[in-house]
């Protein structure tokens, strides 16, 4: 059993929230850098919101111009620049939305967009032009949800997405489980999110409290994508959401000039699992505009996971995968017989 220490932090999670650095000049101020020195970019930052929480800022190394956490969030000149094979909705998700808030893209599993907001922006995001305004569920929106789960049985698992779903107020998440554990062919709730990671307050006990009482078996899948961005408070949180029966996973994104090297990688998935969080996905860039410099091509990602094979268990080696568009599943990437 892993030991729970409280986690000591000073601030709740909203205040945390709140508080958060949206000013390219602040966030260069606070990391000691210069705007010359790391390529960074007000017009991106108009594009796509700066916003970065201070937990995870603290882990970022001040004057470190390629530290992997300053990157993810940081807004820069290369994101102004466009190539073709890039889109802004590059998984084509507004032809499997049905209802407001409800994403339908494989058999048995429906993905709900529960929050529009997120704690800290990544600059990879592929739903950073995602018409958030047109998906919002409120009270009509849910019971639209709840009439079409309810008039689908072979809807076992739904996910919890967003933006993070885990911005949605502890009240309001404990309704919507309650009203999801009313119908009786839904088996699993999966919650995608990133707060835990950024902000680690927000695993609370209320939080912890609502998923341990609920008859749904639960998942929560983080999203971290270097092994900098767990530090101790991180990992209480983790502990506290694994008392609270929840099976903790981790998806990464493999990202040119912040994890993709096998010592990157090797250390993210053995640190995981020090925590007891299974590696589960290792994606390959979803092709958004403003996301070309961090592309990994799919022959360089296919030799990392292979070299990654070679050095480690595999429990510990993530599944290579793309999303592509109209496919039932996400797609496997392996080393062509003739490679
Ligand atoms: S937390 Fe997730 S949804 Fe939000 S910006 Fe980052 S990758 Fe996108």
């Amino acid at each position: 059993m892993n030991q729970i220490s409280p986690i000591l932090l000073e601030t709740d999670w909203q205040t945390s929230l709140r508080q958060s650095i949206c000013s390219l000049d602040e966030l260069l101020m606070r990391v000691n850098l210069s705007h010359e020195s790391v390529n960074a970019c007000p017009e991106a930052a108009k594009d796509f919101a700066l916003r970065v929480p201070t937990p995870y800022l603290n882990r970022i190394e001040k004057g470190n111009p390629q530290d992997p956490l300053l990157l993810q969030i940081l807004p820069q000149t290369y994101e102004m620049e466009r190539y073709p094979g890039y889109s802004n909705d590059p998984l084509e998700e507004r032809d499997t939305n049905p209802a407001p808030g409800l994403i339908h893209k494989y058999k048995g599993r429906v993905l709900l967009v529960l929050s529009g907001a997120c704690a800290i922006n990544c600059r990879y995001c592929f739903r950073r032009h995602f018409p958030y305004q047109e998906n919002q569920l409120g009270n009509q929106q849910w019971q639209q949800v709840l009439s079409y789960l309810n008039n689908d049985p072979s809807i076992t698992e739904v996910i919890f997405s967003g933006g993070d779903p885990l911005a949605t107020p502890d009240k309001r998440l404990k309704n919507m489980i309650n009203d999801l554990e009313k119908v009786p062919h839904i088996k699993r709730l999966r919650i995608h999110s990133r707060l835990p990671v950024v902000i680690p307050q927000r695993v609370t006990d209320d939080l912890c409290e609502i998923l341990k009482s609920s008859r749904l078996k639960i998942a929560c899948v983080l999203h971290i994508n270097h092994a900098n961005e767990i530090d101790c408070q991180v990992a209480d949180g983790i502990a506290k959401l694994q008392h609270a029966n929840v099976t903790v996973l981790n998806q990464a994104v493999l990202l040119k000039g912040i994890n993709n090297s096998v010592d990157c990688l090797k250390e993210l998935s053995e640190k995981l699992f020090d925590y007891k969080v299974l590696p589960y996905y290792l994606f390959v860039l979803d092709r958004v505009h403003g996301s070309a410099h961090f592309d990994v091509s799919d022959n360089d990602a296919i030799k990392l996971i292979t070299l990654l094979q070679a050095e480690l268990p595999g429990y510990l080696v993530p599944k290579l995968a793309r999303e592509i568009p109209g496919r039932p599943s996400k797609t496997l990437l392996f080393l062509k017989e003739s490679d």
